[in-house]
């Protein structure tokens, strides 16, 4: 948000490198939306292909700029290297990534649905629940661009949930993230 600073303790770029990555080895990238704090690394990623929603960097990029966006993150890339979606998107055609369109807090945001070896369906949330206290009572944040949206969204995802048994991990709540594995190991 304007005037707001995040700080983490330690790069995306510098815990890639423990991997023995860099960011020119990641093909693919997208963002659950484009506000900062979940775009503040796509200048690292110049060289990847983008999966972008089109209405959210038609939102992004409009004027005057919204609030929570830096369009100079997302205004540089490559046209060539970005891929325009307007629905879901099968990342690599055999369900195991699966962006799903869920729009209400931007016009544009998705989720991400990885069906992982040992532990089955994921959903990381973005900001469709940013605690939660959003997924349990359908709480909409008022500064949400669309609150019928979000709601048809909180839906789609509380269904997916019953029909596949996936597992949540809402971004911004600690709780959620301290049961995942600490870097570098992660959910088989
Ligand atoms: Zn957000």
């Amino acid at each position: 948000m304007p005037g707001s600073r995040f700080r983490v303790s330690a790069t995306l770029v510098s815990q890639l490198s423990k991997l023995g990555l860099k960011p020119s080895d990641v093909d693919f990238v997208s963002f659950s939306h484009l506000h900062a704090d979940h775009a503040g690394n796509a200048p690292a990623f110049a060289s990847s292909t983008w999966l972008v929603n089109a209405a959210e960097l038609a939102w992004a990029l409009g004027t005057p700029t919204p609030m929570g966006v830096d369009p100079r993150l997302v205004r540089g890339h490559a046209k060539d290297k970005t891929v325009s979606i307007t629905l879901d998107h099968d990342v690599f055609g055999d369900g195991s990534v699966r962006i799903l369109k869920t729009p209400g807090h931007t016009p544009g945001h998705q989720v991400l649905m990885v069906r992982l070896p040992r532990t089955g369906p994921v959903i990381l949330s973005g900001d469709l629940f940013h605690a939660r206290e959003n997924f349990d009572k359908s709480l909409v944040p008022p500064f949400n661009v669309s609150r019928s949206e979000t709601l048809a969204s909180i839906d789609r995802v509380h269904r997916l949930m019953r029909n596949t048994g996936a597992r949540l991990v809402v971004q911004h709540e600690p709780g959620d993230i301290q049961t995942l594995p600490a870097f570098p190991a992660y959910l088989e």
